[in-house]
């Protein structure tokens, strides 16, 4: 198991004395007061690096904290060690003996899930368990069935997972700042954020899938960087739609970054890696291709040669050069910006429509036009392009598929006095 130290409480008889030490004396930097009317403290948070000291003041005698002051003085009155699954942390420490204060977690501050562990069984120490939200947030998503169905007129799609990573936080918002885009995509104790894979099945004259996540040719270390979670990928997800990797006809990459390719390719018994849709034929746009297989120093780290060179020497890579129909309902458009030649899948049909906008749009909080990635190549093409898609997604009420939203797969656009907003689409 894997944990960090998420904060240290500390029982506080006198506020006052505490501020003068920890704030005047220290120079640390003191948070809001929180309310926990469930325990009866007040809570203050003073963050030391990537932990927290929390001090904790009784406001009731009745308050455990009142009690525990009472009894041993003021003074370290727990530790909290943050997990990935806290329902598995506690059945380890149930299987070992643990004497356990909650032997079920129970919901938390900020949408966490804690439990207490009995100091008897910690050298004294009262030691509670945290899971944060997003880390709940993900294990649900991999828990709930992942994938979700639309019909767009005659054409079925489907979205599918392919796990999730998380990229920084940083470099998700570029110019935006952490305080602005932490309250939409809170980040991990590595400032890096979750994001989700969900390539798109189009089933209509023909079944296609738009992208297919990152595959599984990447080492150990690449998957720790980027904090892959793949318990539940492609093939499960395309399993649960009743399909195998030989119904995809047509693969179609919106472009060739690693998150959108890399499952376009499989590394066989043999080591040797090949196409991993056997019957498909990939389509490509031109220039995309050509930035790939050339790349600079800028963009290396996210095409990689592996996940589409095997295309072309398999013969069953067909690139296309413009805006073209890929098959009846199903067209693509190029929008630049995040890589020159990126473009989006527009889909339609009897009077529906829909859109697969890749990395124009990769999560809703990514809706407002200043709100581009610091990974686009030209950021100021995404912000033209993405301001002219939204405007026609609300004119002609497009369902948006959003590709790298953790939380949700698709949904229609609203402005309202400049604030864009969205309502999730049911299946
Ligand atoms: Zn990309
Ligand atoms: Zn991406």
């Amino acid at each position: 198991m894997k944990a960090i130290l998420d904060h240290i409480g500390i029982a506080v008889k006198d506020l006052e004395g505490a501020l003068r030490f920890y704030r005047d004396a220290l120079g640390l930097e003191i948070e809001a007061p929180e309310e926990v009317p469930s325990q009866k403290v007040q809570a203050r948070f003073v963050p030391v690096g990537q932990s927290s000291l929390e001090l904790l003041v009784a406001t009731s005698p009745e308050s455990p904290i009142a009690k525990f002051i009472e009894k041993r003085g003021p003074g370290i009155h727990h530790i909290t060690l943050r997990v990935d699954d806290i329902h598995a942390a506690l059945a380890g420490l149930k299987a070992r003996g643990a004497s356990l204060i909650d032997d079920q977690p129970r919901p938390g501050a900020g949408g966490a899930l804690i439990a207490f562990i009995h100091p008897s069984s910690a050298q004294g120490v009262l030691v509670e368990l945290k899971q944060s939200a997003i880390a709940k947030q993900s294990a649900i998503s991999n828990q709930q069935s992942a994938i979700q169905r639309y019909a767009v007129g005659d054409l079925e799609l489907i979205s599918l997972s392919d796990g999730f990573f998380r990229l920084d936080g940083g470099s998700m918002f570029g110019v935006i700042p952490r305080t602005m885009w932490s309250q939409k995509a809170p980040p991990d104790e590595r400032n890096r954020i979750l994001l989700s894979m969900r390539p798109l099945v189009v089933r209509g004259a023909r079944t296609m899938i738009i992208d297919a996540g990152m595959g599984d040719k990447e080492s150990e270390k690449f998957h720790e960087i980027y904090g892959v979670e793949r318990s539940r990928h492609l093939e499960h997800t395309l399993a649960e739609a009743g399909l195998g990797l030989d119904d995809i006809e047509i693969v179609l990459a919106t472009h060739l970054h690693f998150d959108h390719a890399g499952g376009f390719t499989v590394r066989d018994a043999g080591g040797r890696i090949r196409p991993r849709f056997p019957r498909a034929q990939y389509i490509v746009r031109r220039g995309e291709w050509e930035d790939a297989t050339h790349p600079n120093v800028r963009t290396r780290a996210s095409y990689l040669l592996d996940n589409y060179v095997p295309l072309a020497e398999a013969g069953v890579l067909q690139l296309v050069d413009d805006d073209v129909t890929i098959m009846p309902g199903v067209k693509v458009r190029r929008t630049g910006g995040h890589t020159p030649h990126h473009q989006m899948v527009l889909l339609e049909s009897a009077g529906k429509s829909a859109a697969f906008v890749a990395d124009l749009i990769p999560t809703t909080a990514h809706l407002p036009d200043v709100w581009v990635m610091g990974y686009d190549l030209f950021p100021l093409d995404s912000m033209a392009a993405k301001h002219r898609f939204v405007a026609e997604a609300i004119e002609k009420q497009m369902l948006v598929l959003f590709e790298h939203d953790p939380i949700l797969a698709a949904g229609y656009l609203q402005e309202e006095k400049g604030k864009r907003t969205v309502t999730g689409a049911g299946a």
